[in-house]
């Protein structure tokens, strides 16, 4: 959980990948760079972690020496909505992601719940809740009893993750953490975070199912998207790209008028440059508010 707004990219800045960076050197360039929050990408792992134990744990100590808080995203290939045989390895892989993230110190482990495949949407729901709870119990056993969990809104209509469904599982869920993933929803709705009300909908709506503490620690994701009305979202695009929504400053508004202290991770193709640019946004809507009053 953030102790204010936070900003950084997910994963590792192609510019970084260029220089040839270890993964414990990226918190000290993203410090250099003003941001402070970073998300590991374990999204190709299977079901053991793809990272070194004593590499995840110098990328932890070098996280707090820069004071950028880590999430790590889970693997792409976790439905736990689907036959017998693919709910248990998808335990197996978020777990593995669970162990990577408690070595590293990341806060949550975000990941995408499932399709519906030939499942009712309430029978997937059901799947869901039954695997995340099987998935926590397995982790306690372990000792494992810091990481949350962090179901993330969707943004294709095969996936589960509408927001309603995601608050829903926050809700019913123990050590669970709301992540929103506000293109996703854009392209989900067919565009339907075009004004500062539509953003202000989803948070209040928000608070309202989990509390303000909940509402306000949030864990975003943010790009602009292009999608279809058919299946929803197709691609990110860099924000500085006028004809694809949604517009970073109306959300914005809503952090700054709500007291938000969220984690923004940035998921452009221009990672850090796009997560200063975000930061830099929320910056000046402050200002101009702290002026005004
Ligand atoms: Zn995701």
């Amino acid at each position: 959980m953030a102790d204010r707004p936070r900003f950084g990219p997910s994963g590792v800045p192609p510019i970084f990948r260029l220089m040839g960076t270890k993964i414990a050197d990226v918190p000290k360039l993203l410090k250099a760079e003003g941001l402070d929050a970073f998300e590991y990408e374990a999204v190709r792992w299977g079901q053991t972690p793809q990272i070194k134990r004593e590499d995840a744990q110098a990328l932890n100590v070098a996280a707090k020496e820069n004071d950028v808080l880590l999430s790590l995203h889970g693997s792409y290939f976790i439905n736990l909505s689907g036959e017998q045989a693919v709910v248990e390895a998808s335990k197996k892989r978020l777990i593995a992601c669970v162990t990577a993230a408690e070595w590293m110190g990341a806060y949550v482990v975000v990941f995408h719940t499932g399709f519906y495949g030939r499942n009712s949407k309430t029978e997937t729901y059901k799947k869901s809740v039954d695997a995340i709870r099987d998935v926590i119990k397995t982790l306690n056993a372990n000792g494992f009893e810091k990481v949350k969990l962090g179901p993330e809104t969707m943004g294709r209509h095969s996936q589960f993750g509408s927001i309603d469904e995601i608050l829903n599982i926050c809700q019913e869920v123990e050590r669970t953490q709301l992540v929103i993933d506000w293109s996703h929803l854009h392209a989900r709705t067919g565009g339907g975070l075009r004004t500062v009300e539509d953003f202000r909908n989803i948070a209040v709506k928000a608070e309202e199912k989990l509390g303000t503490e909940a509402m306000r620690n949030m864990h975003c994701h943010f790009s602009k998207i292009e999608y279809t009305y058919k299946s929803g979202e197709r691609r990110h695009h860099i924000l500085d790209a006028p004809e694809f929504g949604p517009d970073f400053d109306k959300l914005a508004e809503v952090i700054v008028d709500l007291g938000m202290r969220p984690c923004i991770i940035c998921e452009t193709p221009i990672l850090d440059v796009d997560a200063r640019k975000m930061q830099e946004t929320l910056r000046k809507i402050v200002e101009t508010k702290r002026q005004k009053d």
